[in-house]
């Protein structure tokens, strides 16, 4: 499989890579290191830059993507057999370096329970995957639209959106108010997190609130906290529905408009990344 799609005015592009090295950054995350000559092309404003990033099947030493079909490659992905066509899944670019030109995406480990976490908890060098991604800086998978305006930021975060929250937080403009909940399941999965904003950030550790539902201690910390600044920015990722109750509560209880409210469901308990793509493509479909 060695043809690249690069359509005149697409913003993203397939690039082959392959495993270079992985690293535990938590008991509950690996961080997978990428490299291939295709990264040259790959450009990125950073942020929550996110990419589909396509996995072989066990026993398959590639992943199946018709990258031969061009533009055509979406539907000639799904009209193959399930349990040949590439795993599909969503990530975040966290971190794009030069010389060499190597790629790291952050996974969360939540068991043994889908595929791409599968293959994250076993990846060794050498191992090839395909990306779809940017080779245009500024794209519409960056969702983090600080406006100017804005005179403080309000982030929420489960472990899948950590790669993303870090990013932000790294690029805020110094002395922004930023107020920051982070939900992680373990202690040691917190980590130091840069930033040049007044940031207060309290994580939120699964393992002091055994039965807790997936957000539900940030929501009582969001309703609580002291409210700085007038022209507040809000973005929310994770746990669809963990994210839909924090929007509630900003654009509600606490009267932000909804236009300054990104949010984004990483991931739903109960359903896998394919599902919810079916789901969406039918619900457009019956509009
Ligand atoms: C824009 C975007 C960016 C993302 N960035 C990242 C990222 O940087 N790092 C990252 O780890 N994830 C990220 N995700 C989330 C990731 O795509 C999902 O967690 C995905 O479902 C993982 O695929 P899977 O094959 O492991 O599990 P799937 O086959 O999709 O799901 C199998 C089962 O696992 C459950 N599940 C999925 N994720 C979790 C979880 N985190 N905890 C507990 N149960 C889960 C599902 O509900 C389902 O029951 C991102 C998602 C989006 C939309």
């Amino acid at each position: 499989m060695t043809a690249t799609l690069t359509a005149p005015l697409s913003p993203y592009r397939f690039f082959h890579v392959s495993v270079e090295r992985t690293c535990l950054v938590g008991p509950s995350t690996v961080r997978v290191t990428f490299s291939g000559a295709d990264l040259a092309h790959c450009a990125s404003l950073g942020l929550d830059q996110s990419l589909s990033l396509f996995l072989p099947r066990p026993g398959q030493d590639a992943p199946v993507v018709p990258l031969e079909e061009g533009e055509g490659w979406w539907p000639a992905w799904r009209a193959l057999d399930e349990d040949v066509r590439a795993v599909m899944r969503s990530y975040t670019l966290r971190a794009l370096r030069r010389d060499p030109d190597e790629i790291d995406i952050d996974f969360v480990l939540h068991g043994d329970l889908g595929p791409a976490t599968r293959w994250a908890a076993r990846a060794v060098p050498g191992q090839r995957a395909v990306v779809l991604g940017p080779r245009v800086a500024d794209n519409a998978a960056v969702r983090f639209r600080l406006p100017r305006d804005a005179d403080s930021v309000l982030i929420w975060a489960d472990g899948t959106a950590l790669p993303a929250a870090e990013a932000i937080l790294g690029t805020l403009p110094a002395g922004l108010a930023a107020d920051v909940w982070l939900d992680v399941p373990h202690t040691a999965d917190r980590r130091p997190l840069q930033t040049p904003a007044d940031a207060r950030i309290t994580w939120l550790v699964g393992d002091d609130a055994p039965g807790a539902r997936p957000g539900e201690r940030a929501l009582e910390a969001a309703r609580t906290t002291a409210r700085r600044g007038t022209r507040p920015y809000v973005w929310l990722a994770g746990e669809a529905d963990a994210v839909k109750a924090m929007r509630r509560l900003f654009v509600r209880e606490r009267g932000v408009d909804k236009g300054r409210v990104t949010f984004v469901g990483y991931w739903r308990r109960g359903s896998s990344e394919e599902e919810l793509r079916a789901r969406r493509a039918e619900k457009v479909s019956n509009a």
